[in-house]
């Protein structure tokens, strides 16, 4: 699989020889590995192949000229930050280019308004301490601080710290952006000036075009420069201490802190964080899974099975921690006031109690645990990350639980009732989804608070073995897009992440059509990442292992060019061997 000599001819003259590469070794390079997210499922195996060549671009300019090359060679390409997002960041047709933003290093920072001023290869690490040593703060993703900041806002952009951070599409300012075609998009105050100061432009919020709620996952043209609102922190820096990798940030005692109140019950959890979000304290309000103490306590992962397989039903059942990060962004007064007032809140819950914790973060200021933490069986995907109201954040969770335990049968009797009592009832039945997936005892999923508590967020994590037959974890994702609909839950997971023709009649009604009208508008040759947003269309329909799931209404043909749903890529990936 190649470029043409003409395209590879013109591509080189943009960056010169250095910067483009064709070599195998390279190409393996791009792949994310065995233990990435979503790595090893279905849609990695049935959906990705090598790239055919690799270019790194430094300036916007190269970028618009590389796009114009590849719009007059019809050749398909995929932007690649760090590729930490795994299969979906890799190639999915033969002959395609990887456009990788590492070079694009430009970074501004507006000390007056606290913004930063980046380019796709900044990566969070030395974003959040460039942060620090102005006094100020953003969000690094549970995915780690190695990753491309503008990547990470593209696509997903929160953590806990989002109580007080808020939504990741305000904090995207003045963006540019490449179109397929080679046309340079300025968004926000860049439209009308060099200062991207602003996020929004006159007439409409042209950020969707970026992101919708999880992203475009690159099918909609580059993101070559993008302004980012950093927040007021502590004025003292955050020293690093440790040896990797036991390496955190050391906290300031009276200033920030975490601390973990034990609760009796679910009701008086949710309550807790009601309460929380009410008085407007905290800088950090989450629900702690029992799977994250067997993480924190395990050395390895023999260890990590070792603990976690002493748990059952009953201990996870009986567990309810409030995990707060309490800042005194002012002073010691404000961390001593918002200190009290948790107190307070916690004190109406007879025999709750408050664990001091290590003074120290390793996870959510500037994320040194990400591989450990999210990938404890070697393999990780999130079913569902949403951000909508509290209330949903709670059930929603639940709803995987029940999905999880009974394929289905537990979701109806959910439906009317109380979920924990349901859960309760029987033995779980592991026959629908469990192996694949690790046993997780019911756990009923991760919320926490955001938005200034007029948010809630909700996570469902799923784990496997990649020894296993992977099929049931395949078809566990799928299942969880139909349970949202059947039920009315708010998804994040739509086009890129979910078959279109599932999700786009019932979200919107007509989300597909829009999608695609605006996808076929702005990349009428669909090179920009080709298949997506239909890749998930393409994936179900490729594997024999998800036909009898299909049950929606799928087109004779999908509205884009024949070549992007081209089986090669499968041959090729049966020839590798995978
Ligand atoms: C274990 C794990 C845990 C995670 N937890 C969190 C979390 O808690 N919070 C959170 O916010 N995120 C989380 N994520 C998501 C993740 O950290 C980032 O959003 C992601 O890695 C993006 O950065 P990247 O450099 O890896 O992008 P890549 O993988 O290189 O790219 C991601 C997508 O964006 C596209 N893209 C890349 N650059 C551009 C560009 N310049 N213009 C247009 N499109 C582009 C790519 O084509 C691809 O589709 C998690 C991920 C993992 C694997």
């Amino acid at each position: 699989m190649s470029l043409s000599r003409q395209a590879m001819k013109a591509l080189e003259a943009v960056t010169g020889s250095k910067y483009l590469s064709e070599d195998p070794a390279v190409m393996q390079s791009y792949k994310s590995g065995p233990g990435g997210y979503e790595a090893g499922l279905g849609y990695e195996r049935v959906m990705t192949v090598l790239p055919a060549a690799v270019i790194l671009p430094k300036t916007t300019d190269d970028v618009v000229k590389i796009v114009k090359i590849c719009a007059r060679y019809n050749i398909p390409y995929v932007p690649y930050a760090t590729g930490f997002y795994g299969p979906k960041t890799h190639c999915h047709v033969d002959d395609e280019l990887i456009i990788d933003m590492k070079r694009m290093q430009h970074f501004d920072w507006d000390e007056k308004h606290i913004y930063a001023d980046v380019g796709p290869g900044v990566i969070y690490a030395s974003l959040q301490q460039e942060a620090f040593n102005k006094g100020a703060y953003g969000i690094i993703g549970g995915g780690g601080a190695q990753c491309s900041a503008i990547a990470n806002l593209l696509g997903d952009g929160w953590s806990p710290i989002s109580l007080k951070i808020g939504l990741p599409h305000r904090r995207i300012l003045g963006t540019e952006l490449v179109l397929p075609e080679g046309e340079l998009v300025k968004l926000g105050s860049l439209a009308t000036s060099d200062d991207p100061f602003w996020g929004e432009g006159p007439g409409p919020d042209l950020r969707i075009l970026l992101r919708g709620f999880t992203g475009l996952r690159g099918c909609l043209g580059i993101v070559t420069r993008m302004a980012i609102k950093y927040l007021p922190f502590i004025q003292e820096s955050l020293v690093p201490q440790g040896i990797a990798p036991n390496t955190s940030l050391k906290l300031i005692t009276g200033r920030i802190e975490w601390t973990n109140y034990q609760v009796n019950s679910k009701p008086e959890q949710v309550q807790a964080m009601y309460d929380i979000g009410q008085a407007e304290v905290c800088a950090a309000c989450t629900k702690v899974p029992v799977f994250w103490r067997a993480i924190a306590k395990a050395e390895d992962k023999e260890e990590f099975w070792d603990i976690w397989l002493k748990e059952n039903e009953e201990t996870l059942r009986n567990f309810f921690l409030v995990r707060v990060m309490v800042i005194g962004f002012c002073n010691e007064e404000q961390f001593q006031y918002e200190q009290d007032v948790l107190d307070e809140i916690f004190a109406q819950f007879e025999g709750s109690h408050k664990r001091r914790t290590k003074p120290s973060d390793e996870s959510w200021l500037k994320n040194a645990d990400s591989s450990g933490m999210w990938l404890m069986t070697g393999s990780y995907v999130s079913v569902e990350f949403v951000i909508e109201s509290m209330n949903q954040a709670v059930g929603h969770g639940e709803h995987y639980a029940a999905l999880k335990k009974d394929n289905m049968h537990g979701v109806d009797d959910v439906v009317d009732g109380d979920v924990p009592e349901i859960i309760a009832e029987g033995q779980p039945n592991y026959d629908g989804f469990t192996p694949g997936l690790f046993p997780d005892f019911e756990d009923p999923g991760w919320f926490q608070l955001f938005e200034n508590g007029h948010q809630g967020y909700s996570e469902f994590l799923i784990y496997w073995d990649q020894d296993e037959d992977t099929a049931s974890v395949d078809r566990f994702f799928l299942a969880s897009s139909k349970m949202n609909i059947r039920y009315g839950f708010y998804s994040s997971h739509l086009g890129p992440h979910q078959p279109l023709y599932l999700t786009g009649p019932q979200y919107g009604p007509n989300y597909h059509i829009w999608l695609l009208k605006v996808k076929n508008e702005f990349d009428p040759m669909w090179l920009s990442h080709p298949p997506v947003p239909l890749a998930h269309d393409i994936f179900v329909q490729r594997s024999e292992w998800m036909h009898d799931m299909i049950d929606w209404e799928v087109p004779e043909t999908y509205p884009m060019p024949a070549w992007t749903c081209s089986t090669a890529a499968r041959k090729l990936r049966a020839e590798d061997g995978r």
